[in-house]
């Protein structure tokens, strides 16, 4: 297994790690920087600068149980072979900055998520939610929320405590990762905002840009999709 260390740091830009597996698709670390997709947030990219070479890296996804960065080519390289990895930190950044705001977002829209996405410099997320919120009103509130410069917290919870609380979940269509016992919990401020998440996330609410539009479109009687852009 990879050691994930965006996870307890997710301003990590450069690191020094250890190829452990050469796949067709890729290449594996002992540990790395990189986010491999899920929940609605791309896998990161960025590149491996070895001894001799420097390779880009177009993606990072779990494929069969492993952490794999998305390389074109795996020609002459080695398990075992050290290398530095560095992130495309101001793709990575956008989609940190946008996650966050992601759940600022769910604490103003009080029902349950049925999708989301995350891009750089936009994001969306669908509501089971019957009447159309004002526009205006969700960006003035999200403004609001971004210049209250609250912090972002991880901590956790153990799947029971979960299982007593089941309306901490909020994104019916993400379901938290289970299996270690522990469970990945995101707070922002004391009460704006508590929900599981593995994703990336900024340290405070300040750090995310100003909403610059909000959109909000119909997809079905029972389901509001609203679109953010910065
Ligand atoms: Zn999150």
């Amino acid at each position: 297994m990879t050691l994930e260390l965006f996870r307890n740091n997710s301003y990590l830009k450069e690191h020094i790690a250890i190829i452990s597996d050469v796949v067709p698709e890729g290449l594996v670390f002992k540990e790395t920087i990189f986010y491999p997709e899920g929940g609605g947030q791309p896998g990161d990219v960025g590149s491996i600068k070895l001894k001799n070479k420097t390779i880009n890296i177009v993606g990072t996804k779990y494929i069969n149980n492993k952490l794999v960065h998305l390389t074109e080519t795996i020609d002459d390289i080695k398990k075992n072979e050290e290398g530095s990895l560095i992130l495309d930190w101001s793709k990575r950044y956008s989609y940190m900055q946008v996650h966050t705001c992601l759940h600022l977002l769910c604490s103003i829209i009080p029902y349950p998520v049925t999708g989301g996405s995350i891009g750089d410099g936009r994001g969306r997320l669908d509501f089971d939610l019957e009447t159309k919120p004002d526009k205006e009103d969700v960006l003035n509130k999200l403004n609001n929320l971004i210049h209250k410069d609250y912090l972002v917290h991880i901590s956790s919870i153990t799947d029971q405590e979960l299982d007593d609380n089941p309306d901490l979940v909020r994104t019916m269509s993400v379901k938290p990762p289970r299996g270690s016992g522990q469970i990945r919990m995101v707070r922002i401020g004391d009460d704006i905002d508590f929900q599981p998440c593995g994703g990336t996330h900024v340290n405070k609410t300040s750090e995310i840009n100003l909403v610059k539009s909000v959109k909000i479109e119909n997809k079905g009687k029972m389901n509001k999709r609203i679109i953010i852009t910065f």
